[in-house]
């Protein structure tokens, strides 16, 4: 544990497919230091999902509001929809020296770069374009014509990897946790977060 220490905004992007919901979940399950940034959004729950537990869902009003009070550490339109980060929680957690998981877009992972340039910016991607396809059409939850849309988002996505500063090929599920738990271990041993002893 960080005490003393303020924790790290650890900020894992994929196109849709890639296996992110499968890695965080499982990262977050395991680390006791790390805590899951629930966002707001305006898209409708899906079949499973509980409010406060995947998302807080709201209505575009209340969503608008947000943005005028600066409620949001980020908020990006995805999909049609309003997705954002809250800020209250994002730095109380933080200061409580905990690491913070943000499971967000590249719109949005940028922009909580800018706003903290030290978050470890992890991209999650399948070996190829054609491994992704046959995970989205595996998984059977999206149409043929959204499976489509997706993949032509994942090429736009593609292009802002060398935004981020790690890229995990997830071919195993389990390695390619294991290989986000490292990066986030590795984060306890950064020079500015040692200066103290020397
Ligand atoms: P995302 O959250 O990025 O959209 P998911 O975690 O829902 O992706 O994973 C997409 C699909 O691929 C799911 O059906 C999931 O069970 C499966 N999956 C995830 N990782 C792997 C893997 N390494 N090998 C095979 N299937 C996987
Ligand atoms: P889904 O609707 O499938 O849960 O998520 C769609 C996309 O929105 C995913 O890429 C997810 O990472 C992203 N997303 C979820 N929450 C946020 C958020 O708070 N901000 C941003 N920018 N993107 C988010």
């Amino acid at each position: 544990m960080n005490i003393g220490k303020t924790g790290n905004i650890i900020v894992i992007s994929a196109p849709s497919g890639a296996g992110k919901s499968s890695i965080c979940g499982a990262v977050v399950s395991l680390d006791k230091t790390a805590v899951y940034s629930i966002s707001y959004t305006t898209r409708k729950p899906r079949q499973g999902e509980k409010n406060g537990r995947e998302y807080f869902f709201t209505d575009d009003k209340k969503f608008k509001k947000m943005i005028r009070t600066k409620a949001f550490a980020e908020w990006a339109k995805v999909h049609d929809n309003y997705y954002g980060t809250p800020k209250s929680f994002l730095d109380k957690t933080l200061k409580s020296g905990k690491n913070v998981i943000l499971d967000i877009d590249v719109q949005g992972g940028l922009k909580i770069k800018k706003s903290y340039p030290d978050a470890c910016m992890i991209f999650i991607m399948t070996r190829n374009l054609r491994v992704l396809k046959e995970r989205l059409s595996a998984r059977n939850s999206d149409s043929k014509e959204i499976i489509n849309i997706r993949m032509k988002n994942a090429e736009k996505e593609l292009s802002f990897l060398n935004k981020y500063g790690y890229l995990v090929i997830n071919d195993d599920l389990q390695e390619a946790i294991k290989s986000v738990q490292t990066i986030i271990k590795s984060l306890e041993y950064k020079i500015q977060r040692n200066r103290k002893y020397f």
